[in-house]
């Protein structure tokens, strides 16, 4: 059964409609490539399925697990198991090992670290962070690999990844590129949002491609366009698709 099913999904925002028909299903272990220019809707799609505000859902369902969690609160979303890496994710003034050590006690119970745990950290090269105010003057780098730790942390059934590949020095995109294939063969189902392509040559699978342009879907299927997309561009692509953006 599919993890995600997006079906007809519309989103406005005060009443402007920004996103409009959404239909695909991702399932378990699937990595999903969502692209397309600037202002498309991408991250206000990620963030509606997380169930942030302001974004309402005017049409549509989403539904984890066959369950439809339009009405869910956030908070509810993350104990069935959705999470977010944010495009540029809010600062907030705890300490990072406070994120860490919140996400391990659910799991764990309170104050244990167990070793992989500990191996992840050194892995994700993010110790000397562990005391500083929650992405206050993290570097591009430093932030998205904080953020993929704490995902991979939770174990996720969906991770919702927007532009984990944006701001980031070469040798970081590759271990976020190995950090999503090794989600997805922990059965995570993903939605990457990449703007630029960047990730896309180190991902060790994609298992289907979505273009947004202006809040539509212009193409949701296998990846096979995805070269002559990166090559060519979003205004070429719909022209050969004969869409009208
Ligand atoms: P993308 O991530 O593809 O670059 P966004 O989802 O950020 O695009 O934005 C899509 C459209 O929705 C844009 O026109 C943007 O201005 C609008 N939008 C997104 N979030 C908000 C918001 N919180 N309030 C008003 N408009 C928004
Ligand atoms: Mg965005």
């Amino acid at each position: 059964m599919a993890i995600l099913e997006l079906k007809g999904l519309d989103i406005a925002v005060e009443n402007v409609k920004i996103v409009e028909d959404i239909t695909f299903n991702i399932n378990a272990g699937e990595v999903h490539l969502l692209m397309g220019p600037n202002g498309a809707g991408k991250s206000s799609l990620l963030k509606t399925i997380m169930g942030l505000t302001p974004y309402k859902v005017v049409n549509g369902s989403i539904l984890l697990d066959g369950k439809n969690i339009i009405d869910s609160k956030p908070y509810e979303r993350v104990k069935l198991g959705v999470t977010l890496a944010h495009q540029n994710p809010p600062k907030i003034r705890v300490r990072s090992k406070y994120l860490i050590e919140k996400v391990l006690e659910k799991q764990y119970g309170p104050h244990v670290t167990p070793n992989h745990v500990k191996e992840l950290i050194e892995k994700f090269n993010v110790s000397h962070l562990l005391g500083r105010e929650l992405y206050f003057g993290f570097s591009g780098g430093e932030v998205k690999r904080f953020e993929l730790l704490t995902i991979t942390l939770q174990k996720p059934k969906l991770a919702l990844l927007d532009e984990p590949d944006s701001g980031v020095d070469l040798d970081s995109i590759k271990r976020v590129a190995n950090t999503i294939s090794e989600l997805a063969k922990h059965d995570t189902a993903i939605l990457l949002v990449t703007h630029t392509g960047n990730i896309v040559k180190y991902l060790e699978h994609i298992d289907k491609l979505h273009i947004m342009i202006n809040g539509k879907l212009i193409y949701s299927g296998v990846p096979k366009i995805l070269p002559e997309l990166l090559e060519k561009g979003y205004e070429a692509i719909a022209i050969e698709l004969g869409v009208k953006v």
